[in-house]
């Protein structure tokens, strides 16, 4: 049905832990490029520890597989312009490219007829205060590129602002009243399936939890996933990807897109038949996917720092399913697992 038999994954954290998890389970082997600890070594096939300035390590990555897919964005350019040559690389290089720089995103976002947050380019700190006078305040300042769990971020309030020290975009605060992400996924052959849109609570610019059903009217599923898909259709995207949105009276605002598997998307690990794990897999080596039909309700719980205290007693909770990342120490902010509490 597929030619590829063995995925190369850029990224050895928990998500390429989990990817890894799924291939096997449909019999494929991961080999894992990582430059730091990874996490997904224990369970890959098969794992690099190099940089990715070593065209060597990455060659004979390349060649020992079929496809390259990645866990992380921030992967630099140099490295996928030289593996790009070798293997296809899914999902391709414009979502990539997109989606690393929040400001060639939010343009992109807004091309398709999607509303993002108003928004202006920061290029250096003398121009922040221009930028701040045609925005307004409250403002969020944030960096273009590598800004994850609300890192490179600085609130505009009423004070003086702070600078992020690298080139940023000005965000208008968006008074929302709930935060939804949908995980989609798009097939080689442009079929496309979306797991149901699930509500967000972060604390500290960190995700806690995702609930499922995200208890918001039909119409704003729809439009949500209506959104998600053309975002997909637009980048010609194969794979699995997040899309978080904001919901506000007026409508919904798109925040920011993943091209990846996504941690609000953990819930469907309990609550599909084929998880967004397997689906991105299913995508990558142009196997059919699933639905993503969901079966039960869900709330994913992140386990971050001393969270990891509370396991005896996850453990022994009826209908918890727990997944731990093998990290080593836990530190505050660190992701070291999750919980999937299915709701009869
Ligand atoms: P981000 O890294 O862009 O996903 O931002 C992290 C979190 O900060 C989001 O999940 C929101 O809770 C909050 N946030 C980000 N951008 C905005 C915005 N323009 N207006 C209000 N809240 C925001």
């Amino acid at each position: 049905m597929s030619d590829v038999k063995t995925i190369g994954i850029l990224g050895g954290g928990q998500l390429g832990r989990m990817l890894s998890v799924a291939a096997s389970r449909l019999g494929l082997r991961c080999h894992v490029y990582e430059p730091g600890a990874a996490p997904a070594g224990e369970v890959a096939w098969q794992v690099t520890n190099a940089p990715y300035e070593d065209a060597e390590a990455l060659r004979a990555f390349a060649d020992s597989v079929d496809v390259i897919t990645y866990e992380f964005e921030n992967v630099p350019t140099s490295a996928l312009d030289l593996l790009e040559s070798l293997r296809p690389i899914r999902p391709n290089r414009r979502a990539l490219a997109v989606s690393q720089d929040r400001l060639t995103e939010k343009t992109f976002l807004n091309e398709i007829g999607l509303a993002t947050a108003p928004f202006a380019d920061v290029p250096e700190q003398a121009d922040l205060e221009p930028a701040i006078t045609r925005i307004g305040r409250p403002s969020i300042l944030k960096t273009r590129r590598m800004g994850y769990d609300g890192k490179g971020q600085v609130r505009i309030g009423e004070g003086p602002a702070d600078w992020t020290g690298a080139p940023s975009v000005l965000e208008g605060f968006v008074d929302f009243t709930a935060e939804i992400s949908v995980i989609i996924a798009r097939g080689a052959d442009g079929q496309v399936a979306a797991f149901d849109p699930g509500l967000n609570v972060h604390r500290e610019g960190i995700l806690r939890t995702t609930t499922v059903p995200c208890g918001l009217p039909g119409k704003v599923t729809t439009d949500a996933v209506l959104i998600a898909a053309r975002i997909a259709n637009a980048l010609d995207y194969v794979g699995v990807m997040g899309v978080e949105l904001f919901v506000t009276p007026q409508g919904l605002i798109v925040n920011e897109i993943a091209p990846r598997v996504h941690n609000s998307g953990h819930w469907t690990q309990a609550g599909c038949a084929v998880d967004q794990f397997e689906q991105h897999i299913r995508a990558v080596a142009g196997l059919p996917l699933g639905d993503g039909r969901r079966y039960a309700d869900v709330v994913m719980e992140n386990l971050i720092g001393d969270d990891l205290d509370r396991l005896p007693g996850l453990l022994k909770t009826p209908d918890m399913q727990v997944h731990l990342y093998g990290k080593g120490t836990p530190r505050p902010g660190r992701k070291m697992g999750h919980v999937n509490r299915i709701i009869r």
